[in-house]
Formats: C-alpha cells, sequence, structure tokens
C-alpha cells in the first residue's frame, strides 16, 4: 500500500508527527526500532516490567496513546536500513516515491513507500576519546539512561557521572535513587555557564524546577559536585577501577560520561539534503525551512535530529513537519492556521532547549587534549595519531581520513567516534565546515548479509560467460 506519509523514528517528534498527520486523515506509517514507541526521553519499559511513573512516563504514556487512536500504523521493533526513492532515483528513471527498507522483529526484510517521508531520528551521544574510555565499564551518560529506564539496571555499584549538559544532573539522580552511590558528578560547564543560561531556562519553569530539584538531591546527600573540570583517563585491570580528575584518582566501577548530543543525519546525508554546521544545534543539522522541510522535496526532518532543541521542543517539531508535509501533498487547505500553535510550542521550548544544547556543544579543548595513542575508532581500532598522520598526508576532509584509515568504517559507522575524527581533521583543514562530514551511505545500521539475501541455492547465482581473449 502506497502511503502518504512515513515517519522514520518514533521519539517524541515521529510519535507527534505521525499522531497529526494520521488525525487529519493522512495514510499514516511510522517506523520504530525499539519495542515500543517513546525515543530516549519516553522509553517503554519491556513488557512485563513495572517501573514506578515519573513525568517522563506520564508524557510518553500520553503520546503512545495519542499515537494509537490517531489510526496511524505503528511498525515497532523496525529497524530502517535502507531509504531510497525520492531522489534516489537512478538518472533517466521516474521519480519514485519515497522507500524505506526496514528489518522486521522476525528477522525478514520488508518495504515500504510513502509520498512524504518524515524524519525523526533523534541523536547519538557525543563522546570525545580519552585514555581509557574503552574500558569496560565505561559508558554513556545518555546509555545509562537506557539501561536505568529500560531495564532497571544500574550501571555500577560506585559510579562517576562526568560530562555535559542536564543528563549529567538527571543521570546522578536517577542513580541515587536506584540505590548507587554516585563518587562524583564532574561537570565540563562553570557555575557561571549555569548561570547564563537561567534567563532562557526560565521560560521552561517546569524543566527549571526539575533541574533545581536534581541538585538539591545531589546537595543533600553530600555528592561531590566538581565544576569546571573532566576526566581526563579511566584505569583499571580488565575492567574500570578509577577515573581521574584533575590530579586525584576516583575508585569506581562505572563511568558515565557524556560530552553532549549529535544529531542523527545519516538518512539526511543518504539523501543528499543540504546541510550546514551549527556547533549550538549539536554539528551537522539539514538545512530547514520554518516548517522542517528540507532542500530535498517531499523530505522533512524534525527533534533533535533536526538540531538540538530537547525533548519539550521535540513533538512541536514533529508537528511542524507532518502539517508542512500534509500541505505539499495538498491535503491541507488551511495551513497558516494549523501551523500556528505548533510554531508558537516550539518556539518557546527551543529557547530552554537551545540554552542546553548550547552548553552540551563540542569543546575544541577535550580533542586537543587526546594523547597520541589513545584510540578514537574503536571498530576499527584507528588512534589519534593515524589521524593525524593522515592528515599531514594529505587527506583534507572526513572522506578522504576514513579511506587512508578505515577510522568510521567499522560497524558504528562513525556515529561513535566520528566527532572526535572531525574534530581532529578540522584542526588540520581548517574547520568543520572544510572537514565535511563523512558521505551517507546504506545501510544505515547494521543488517545480517542473509536478512537481505533470504534464501538460495549457490547454483541459482548466474555464471557469466567467459570473456573473448
Ligand atoms: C541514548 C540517549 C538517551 C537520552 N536520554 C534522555 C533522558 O533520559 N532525558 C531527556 O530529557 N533526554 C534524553 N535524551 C535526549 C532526548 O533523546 C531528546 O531530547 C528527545 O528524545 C528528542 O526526541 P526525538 O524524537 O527527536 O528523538 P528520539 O527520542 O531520540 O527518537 C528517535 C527515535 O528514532 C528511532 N530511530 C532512529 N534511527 C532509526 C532507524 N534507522 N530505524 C528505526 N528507528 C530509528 C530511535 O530508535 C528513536 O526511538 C537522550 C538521548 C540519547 C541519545
Amino acid at each position: 500500500m502506497m502511503h502518504d506519509i512515513a515517519v522514520l523514528g518514533g521519539g517524541p517528534a515521529g510519535m507527534a508527527a505521525a499522531t497529526e498527520a494520521a488525525r487529519r486523515g493522512a495514510r499514516v506509517v511510522l517506523l520504530e526500532e525499539s519495542a515500543a514507541p517513546g525515543g530516549q526521553v519516553y522509553r517503554a519499559p519491556p513488557t512485563g516490567f513495572v517501573v514506578p511513573a515519573d513525568a517522563d512516563s506520564r508524557v510518553g504514556d500520553a503520546l503512545r496513546a495519542a499515537l494509537r487512536q490517531s489510526g496511524a500504523e505503528i511498525r515497532p521493533g523496525c529497524r530502517v536500513w535502507g531509504v531510497g526513492g525520492g531522489p534516489l532515483v537512478p538518472q533517466g528513471m521516474a521519480a519514485a516515491p519515497f522507500r524505506l527498507d526496514a528489518l522486521a522483529p522476525d528477522g525478514q526484510s520488508f518495504a515500504v513507500e510513502a509520498r512524504a517521508l518524515v524524519l525523526c531520528t533523534g541523536t547519538h551521544e557525543r563522546i570525545i576519546a580519552f585514555p581509557g574510555w574503552t574500558l569496560p565499564g565505561v559508558l554513556g551518560l545518555a546509555a545509562a539512561t537506557i539501561l536505568l529506564k529500560a531495564h532497571g539496571v544500574l550501571p555500577g555499584r560506585r559510579v562517576v557521572v562526568a560530562g555535559a549538559g542536564p543528563l549529567l544532573y538527571a543521570v546522578a539522580a536517577k542513580l541515587l535513587k536506584a540505590g548507587a552511590e554516585v563518587a562524583a558528578v564532574v561537570d565540563l560547564a562553570h557555575s557561571r555557564e549555569w548561570v547564563r543560561a537561567l534567563p532562557a531556562l526560565a521560560a521552561r519553569p517546569d524543566l527549571l524546577a526539575r533541574g533545581v530539584a536534581w541538585r538539591a538531591k545531589l546537595l543533600a546527600r553530600g555528592i561531590r559536585v566538581m565544576a569546571g573540570a573532566q576526566v581526563s583517563a579511566a584505569a583499571g585491570g580488565e575492567v574500570l577501577e578509577r577515573a581521574r580528575v584533575g590530579d586525584t584518582w576516583i575508585d569506581c566501577d562505572a563511568l558515565c560520561v557524556g560530552h553532549g548530543l549529535v544529531p542523527a543525519t545519516e538518512a539526511t546525508r543518504a539523501f543528499r539534503a543540504a546541510h550546514r554546521y551549527a556547533a549550538a544545534e549539536g554539528g551537522w543539522v539539514p538545512v530547514l525551512d520554518a516548517d522542517q522541510r528540507c532542500s530535498v522535496p517531499f523530505l522533512y526532518a524534525a527533534g533533535d535530529g533536526a538540531g538540538v532543541r530537547g525533548a519539550a521542543a521535540a513533538p512541536a517539531s514533529g508537528r511542524l513537519a507532518a502539517l508542512a508535509a500534509l500541505h505539499d501533498l495538498g491535503m491541507l487547505p488551511d495551513h497558516a492556521a494549523a501551523r500556528a500553535a505548533p510554531a508558537r510550542d516550539l518556539a518557546r521550548a527551543a529557547r530552554a532547549g537551545g540554552a542546553m544544547a548550547r552548553m552540551m556543544a563540542l569543546r575544541p579543548e577535550l580533542v586537543q587534549a587526546i594523547p597520541p595513542e589513545t584510540v578514537v575508532c574503536r571498530c576499527e581500532g584507528v588512534t589519534r595519531a593515524e589521524i593525524d598522520a593522515a592528515c599531514a598526508d594529505g587527506a583534507g576532509d572526513m572522506n578522504q581520513m576514513k579511506q587512508f584509515t578505515r577510522c568510521g568504517m567499522g560497524p558504528c559507522q562513525g556515529r561513535l567516534c566520528g566527532e572526535t575524527a572531525a574534530e581532529l581533521v578540522a584542526m588540520h583543514c581548517g574547520g568543520r565546515e572544510r572537514a565535511g562530514f563523512a558521505t551517507g551511505r546504506l545501510p544505515l545500521r547494521p543488517v545480517a548479509m542473509d536478512a537481505l539475501l533470504g534464501d538460495f541455492d549457490y547454483a541459482d547465482i548466474p555464471v557469466p560467460n567467459a570473456a573473448p581473449i
């Protein structure tokens, strides 16, 4: 069946986009790789898990309920590995609708087609490499929220929480609540940066109050908060045993560290949409108009994947994208009236979200401090020294550096190392715009060959005739 609109990603942006479009009569399909829609912030616990309700779970449940009632076709547990159609049609062939190839929960690949595509793919966590960052026991700050929310599992008993932005305090407070010992909170931001963000945060008193409550909890429990500080090394035998901050080693069995969030632009890059570099929004983001339209006709991006603005802003941008798609498909006559409320909501939420995103922007001094022998690309085992050497040998942008070193060619496809590598290349070639980004390639996610091929017999493979001599 041809859908009017396909939505890739079931976080707050994708849920709101699909709900808005389906409520207004469009045939909508939403694909999400997790077992249920919710995204990172409103991740649903696995079936059978009873997790006490909190503010996030209530918002997530409301978004999920609205999505269910909207009539949109919801396809959870479906990992999209391929995007096609739209502009990706071979020259000379008729224009095609958009096509998404996905793996179903049973491991079979299937495709959906739609006349318009809304990308709501969220973010990846940024972790700038440091000595010892690949030791078991070191994990992402945001990744720790998945362990806590989706599995009810503590990352460790005695945990150092380090990095930037509101997730730092959210994770520390959640760890305390779940019974872990928080050995220290190591905040890259100085206290004055938080003070500077206060006026913007005042636009969302609810979020501000939540942040204050997290800080108060840490204070009440006497947790050490080290402002303007960073973890410079992690060490241990087989697993993490301690983390270094300045001249101090702190004993711990888990280090949750995150240096911000990076928009997930694999799909917009694969479509060759125009992008711009916006450090304060997390990095490379698709170029959008005020209604979330990409440079490619009938392609839209919303939520943090279009520039980090936080969970509160995501649904409004998803709704704007859906309304623009409906309008462009000729299915929404009074677009101006319909967009007014979400546009207002987005502007309000983006003020506070933008201040937090700026705090999570990449800090180049972390990259400058990486020792040469430190592994940057853990999939391919590429060190900083090898990236520097490739640049010295003439690699002038991310694609060339990737070809010289294999950095970013492993299963994570640069999601983990890309930011560090790009900043290193930028230091040699004169900035992130010049360093560019690795060309978007399929598959978007690792996919097993047998899922793509299905059953086949070697005898069926056509053997070409011998070439004439
Ligand atoms: C690991 C992680 C944890 C976070 N935890 C929190 C938190 O606890 N609190 C908080 O306030 N903010 C958290 N954030 C930030 C938060 O994600 C965003 O502010 C907010 O969720 C943005 O909503 P979104 O809809 O844009 O993206 P997301 O909520 O990230 O949703 C994107 C969705 O797209 C899906 N997706 C992406 N690519 C594919 C694909 N190829 N196939 C199928 N599905 C795909 C993902 O599974 C995901 O569900 C976290 C971010 C990360 C990366």
